[in-house]
């Protein structure tokens, strides 16, 4: 009786240990898990938003300049009488296009190439020197020439008429487009 009351008190004794033992272990490793938690906490992760928010150290790309409008230099040699070569040529083609030569373009530039310029010149308001300069290159290759034509005028009259069947027309004589504008003739109203 006596040596199972100490056996009893044996076990209770050794319960007692391993209870605080167990309880030991189980508090420390909460505790351990805490600190590990803790520490975890103490060390700023950087948060998305932080992230979003960091100036970014990608170069923002620099917009390209935007194409200025340059005007485009056009040189347009100066072709005169006496000159020949492709450009005479390119000119005297023209020129038979719109009514002011007759015949073939051979790229020689004489006195009927010169004359057939002065009338476009005129035609066009530009300065009668019958010299290809910029001005007149330009009128004559940008889509605004006028076509040499026949008109018909009256005596005295001060317009002339692109119908000779004009009712304003009379008898009339024909005389070329160049000739009425450096006359100082107006075109006729009627014969629009
Ligand atoms: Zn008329």
């Amino acid at each position: 009786m006596r040596s199972r009351t100490r056996l009893n008190w044996r076990l209770i004794i050794f319960s007692a240990a391993l209870i605080l033992v167990t309880a030991g272990v189980v508090t420390w490793m909460i505790l351990d898990k805490r600190a590990a938690d803790l520490a975890a906490m103490a060390t700023p992760t950087p948060s998305p938003a932080l992230i979003t928010a960091a100036p970014s150290s990608t170069p923002r790309p620099t917009p390209s300049p935007e194409p200025t409008e340059s005007p485009v230099p056009t040189v347009y040699p100066t072709v005169r009488k006496g000159d020949r070569g492709d450009l005479v040529m390119i000119i005297q083609q023209r020129l038979i296009n719109l009514g002011y030569l007759t015949g073939r373009a051979d790229g020689d530039f004489g006195s009927r190439t010169q004359q057939a310029l002065k009338d476009y010149q005129a035609v066009q308001g530009l300065e009668e020197d019958g010299i290809a300069g910029p001005k007149t290159m330009i009128h004559l290759f940008d889509g605004s020439s006028v076509p040499q034509a026949t008109v018909y005028r009256m005596p005295g009259d001060t317009v002339y008429h692109l119908k000779p069947y004009c009712p304003l027309v009379h008898g009339p004589e024909e005389i070329r487009l160049s000739d009425a504008v450096r006359q100082g003739l107006t075109e006729c109203p009627e014969c629009r």
